[in-house]
């Protein structure tokens, strides 16, 4: 592959968050290290309808899945089978509808929550979590740092050409605490310091690196809908591919096939947005 890549979710973090709360996202995007846009998620803008949207590249209408409550094998080309397909080694550390969504369903606990598998066609190393038991009163997440750690691990030890991390501490905070208080503050603060140190350590290791969200949310922590506080979020990107002006609106939809050109990977008939990054 030409190049290798590592795209960070931080699930439902919407975009009057990020400037706000992230300085040290903001701090490289203002001394030219990172370039920022505003991105749109599909609708619904629901966490699994948009996980199968970011890595597919096509529509819930096209995809299938309509939500949470829905989470099935994709049938559509995704990043882990089109980086395979090019020679890629594909990794992930998020939540387990990624394996289920581009690997095997349904979720084996025991099986599926760490696996290697260099001959897979899909997912070659992944390390899972379930969330079982999520509530208001018990978030059920590991630590941020612990996964940024794994991911760092895996791209260390399986020379990953593409690595994906999700995570759902800040979409829990936003459900419990919504988006004018003290935990949602310290919440993003925290996530953004937690994080920083990996960036320049990625970038030292070769990465192109992305961060952002799957969705927003609004004001009383709810997401789903065809709203802009929902749907809106900010795109980081770290490396060398100069993007659109940064007033450019982006797409959910586009993210897939930029990731491909990136990695040198062809992309797949299926993918129909224009890419925002060039080959
Ligand atoms: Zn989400």
């Amino acid at each position: 592959m030409k190049r290798k890549l590592l795209l960070i979710i931080l699930d439902g973090v919407p975009l009057r968050n990020w400037a706000r709360l992230f300085g040290n996202l903001e701090g490289w995007v203002a001394n030219g290290t990172a370039q920022k846009w505003t991105m749109t998620s599909v609708l619904p803008s629901i966490s699994a309808s948009c996980y199968a949207s970011i890595h597919t590249g096509v529509t819930p209408q096209e995809h299938g899945c309509t939500g949470n409550g829905n989470v099935f094998r994709i049938k559509q080309p995704d990043l882990f089978s089109e980086i395979r397909r090019a020679g890629g080694t594909t990794g992930a550390v998020t939540h387990s509808f990624w394996s289920e969504f581009f690997n095997r369903h349904p979720f084996d606990y025991v099986r599926d929550i760490e696996y290697d598998e260099p001959e897979s066609t899909t997912i070659n190393h992944g390390r899972f979590h379930s969330m079982t038991g999520y509530g208001h009163a018990n978030q059920m997440t590991p630590s941020d740092l612990d996964l940024f750690a794994t991911l760092t691990n895996l791209a260390r030890r399986f020379d990953l050409n593409y690595g994906i991390l999700h995570t759902c501490t800040l979409d829990s905070m936003g459900h419990r605490f919504q988006h004018e208080s003290h935990e949602m503050d310290h919440a993003c603060f925290v996530m953004d310091e937690m994080l920083a140190p990996f960036i320049p350590r990625w970038r030292d290791m070769g990465y192109e690196v992305i961060v952002t969200a799957d969705h927003g949310q609004d004001a009383r922590g709810h997401h789903g809908g065809n709203d802009p506080l929902q749907q809106q979020f900010a795109l980081y990107y770290f490396g060398d591919a100069q993007g659109p002006d940064a007033q450019t609106p982006l797409h959910q939809l586009q993210l897939a096939p930029s990731i491909l050109n990136r990695l040198g990977a062809p992309i797949p008939e299926s993918m129909k947005a224009d890419p925002f990054l060039p080959a």
